[in-house]
């Protein structure tokens, strides 16, 4: 089964991508995951997309279209794949459907309050990548990350200008995409508000 994960940023895409990735045993690609791992290995897509990335817009369509057209040619996803990130313009979505199929599209929804609140408590560790939130999943011990003991950080896209500049260029370039999967007939809503682990049953309730 192919599964995308839309929804603004801070709505739990990657963290309910990651619980599912489990239960159905298909590989989770996220395109920001992608993204960060070229900027941190300072390969030539990521010396090109870490100004972009930090200022909360968007990476070129033809390059993230192309990132993303590699990485599903792999092997690993012949029984399907979670897309976590990807399509996030109507070019991206149009592209996609040229290259794959798309069964479900999760649409997790959240208030801009809660939004923003969810981002800007947002820590992350530098080792392991593992998230924690000040308020929500606070590590045991202030700026550790309980798993690896690695030094917990904010993103720069965490920075609440980068965020609103994020939200802004949801509304405007994803948003529609809702439109788009509703024709097509797979688009499954999901409220985002309670509990991670709610969230999870309603997922995978609508996967089934
Ligand atoms: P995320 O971790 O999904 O919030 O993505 C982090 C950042 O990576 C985004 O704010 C964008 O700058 C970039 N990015 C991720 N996915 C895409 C995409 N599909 N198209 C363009 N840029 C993307």
């Amino acid at each position: 089964m192919n599964v995308i994960f839309l929804g603004p940023p801070g709505s739990g895409k990657g963290t309910i991508a990651s619980k599912i990735t489990k239960e159905l045993k298909i590989p989770h690609i996220s395109t920001g995951d992608l993204f960060r791992a070229a900027i941190k290995a300072e390969n030539d897509l990521g010396l090109k997309i870490k100004s972009i990335i930090e200022a909360g817009d968007l990476v070129p369509d033809e390059v993230t279209i192309e990132v993303v057209k590699r990485r599903l040619d792999e092997s690993d996803t012949n029984d399907g794949y979670i897309l976590d990130g990807f399509p996030r313009t109507p070019a991206q979505a149009e592209a996609l459907g040229k290259f794959s199929t798309v069964d479900k599209v999760i649409d997790l929804s959240l208030n801009d309050e809660e939004l923003i609140k969810r981002l800007s408590g947002r820590r992350v560790c530098k080792s392991c990548g593992n998230s924690f939130h000040v308020d929500f999943v606070p590590p045991k011990k202030d700026g550790i990350c309980d798993d690896c003991g690695g030094e917990l950080y904010t993103r720069k896209d965490d920075q609440i200008d980068s965020i609103k500049n994020r939200l802004e260029v949801y509304y405007s370039q994803t948003e529609p995409l809702k439109a788009y999967y509703k024709e097509l007939g797979s688009l499954c809503p999901i409220d985002a508000s309670p509990a991670p682990s709610e969230v999870l049953k309603s997922v995978l309730e609508v996967l089934k």
